[in-house]
């Protein structure tokens, strides 16, 4: 069976960590299975969508690397979720309703006053002809529930294993507002059909919905794909996600210096079997994938261990992928000695801007009391010449045998006077791009 899935954001706002997990791994399995991914815009919902955020979806998607083989929109579709419904109606199995919101919700207090699940009691079911026909006169306008079962659904899932939900113990959903405009239920159906999708896979607070969904696949004449609900994200506290981590956008950390692999290894790995480590491709994370790796439990999104695995990425970035993002930070940054000497330091690329006045420019020379001459005499031991990489070692050799000084008391004092900091990128890199000319100027500055 050739495997097809689909992620189906709605475009009423932005990608945000939460849903981009969903997408990467429909994406990870796609490509395990040599499959097919599709992009769904759910976008029934024509008050709030826009064509911005679908448009920012799609440039965020594309920016992680988790490229699409085919995409459309649920808006070009209305047709055919019209004629689904025409279809559940004749067979009875969707039913018009005419109570109020306000109805509904005194329904659901008495229900829960006198100890009963709050379940629609479909009196709807019960309307003659007439009633229907007053109903109608008062200038209400129906809205259509699904008819389910009552028995029990149940389903093998790649995550949670063997599910089951008692259709008697949920109300039979609305499948089409009073409106006239659907809700995501059936339209979603409908597009899984359509498409040929195989696995449904998205976040666990779709449990219930799966059990309704399954019902209308078989109502309409098919079978229900396979499913697979995955655990939540929750923050590094174990408490659900923040608020902001929640809202966090990709767009945000892609702003923030944020690289798309740190983005989706650590994605694809928390809440899994596998250690969370770099991957070095999308591909490679997509060979290792397997619904058997990913636990019950909420996966842990932890922003600390994200920018771990950035700095990680950063360090062993070739000064070409970063030529051009330096250039535009700071022209004299974009050098490859530079950035080589830099990068080991850098939590992201933009981290490197932070040593062009070190290397390059101008630093105030920090020096204490006691070193004040150890600092003053260390000048004249500088090797002759152009300094290279091997300048830093043979002057600290010879300061070494001259003034006894060795370990921290030998280089601190010498870090802080020619870099104004205590810590930073190694100093035998760091001293040919100072040079020689500024080395003797920067300690002249320190012990004057
Ligand atoms: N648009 C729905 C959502 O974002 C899709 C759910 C699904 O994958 O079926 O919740």
């Amino acid at each position: 069976m050739s495997v097809t899935v689909r992620f189906a954001p709605s475009p009423t706002g932005r990608l945000h960590v939460g849903n981009v997990r969903t997408a990467l791994i429909n994406w990870l399995f796609a490509r395990h299975e040599g499959g097919r991914f599709i992009l769904r815009i759910d976008d029934t919902d024509t008050e709030r969508s826009t064509e911005a955020y679908e448009t920012a979806i799609k440039a965020d998607l594309a920016w992680l690397g988790l490229v699409w083989d085919e995409t459309f929109n649920q808006s070009a579709k209305f047709d055919a979720y019209a004629a689904a419904a025409e279809a559940l109606k004749a067979k009875g199995l969707l039913y018009p309703c005419y109570e109020t919101a306000d109805e509904l919700e005194r329904k659901r207090k008495i229900a829960l006053s006198r100890g009963r699940p709050p379940v629609y009691d479909r009196a709807a079911l019960d309307l003659s002809e007439d009633e229907r026909a007053a109903h109608e006169a008062e200038g209400r306008t129906p809205h259509w529930r699904f008819k389910l079962s009552g028995k029990r659904v149940e389903w093998d899932d790649l995550v949670r294993g063997g599910q089951g939900i008692e259709t008697a113990s949920v109300s039979d959903p609305i499948l089409i507002r009073g409106d006239g405009s659907y809700l995501y239920t059936l339209p979603s159906v409908v597009d899984d059909i359509d498409a040929a999708i195989t696995h449904v896979v998205r976040g666990e607070d779709h449990v219930t919905n799966s059990g309704a969904q399954i019902e209308i696949f078989e109502a309409l004449g098919a079978k229900a794909p396979m499913m697979a609900h995955t655990p939540l994200l929750v923050g590094a506290d174990g408490e659900g996600l923040s608020k902001r981590l929640g809202s966090l956008s990709i767009s945000q950390l892609a702003e923030d210096g944020v690289e798309p692999m740190a983005i989706t290894s650590l994605l694809a790995r928390i809440g899994t079997s596998d250690p969370v480590e770099v991957g070095d491709s999308l591909d490679q994370l997509a060979e290792a994938f397997s619904f058997d790796k990913i636990g019950r439990a909420s996966a842990r999104f932890d922003e600390g261990e994200l920018m771990q695995l950035n700095a990680e990425i950063v360090h062993a970035k070739p000064f070409e992928t970063v030529r051009e993002t330096l250039e535009a930070l700071d022209p004299r940054a974009a050098r490859e000695d530079f950035w080589l000497t830099v990068r080991a330091n850098c939590e992201r690329v933009r981290d490197a801007v932070r040593y062009v006045e070190m290397a390059f420019g101008e630093i105030t020379p920090v020096v204490d009391d006691a070193d004040r001459d150890f600092i003053a005499g260390a000048g004249a031991h500088l090797p002759e010449g152009e300094l290279d990489a091997g300048s830093w070692g043979a002057w600290t050799g010879a300061l070494k045998a001259d003034t006894g000084r060795k370990g921290k008391s030998l280089f601190m004092p010498l870090r802080l006077a020619l870099t104004g900091a205590p810590r930073g990128p190694e100093m035998s890199a760091l001293l040919p791009l100072i040079g020689r000319e500024k080395t003797l100027e920067r300690l002249k500055a320190a012990s004057g």
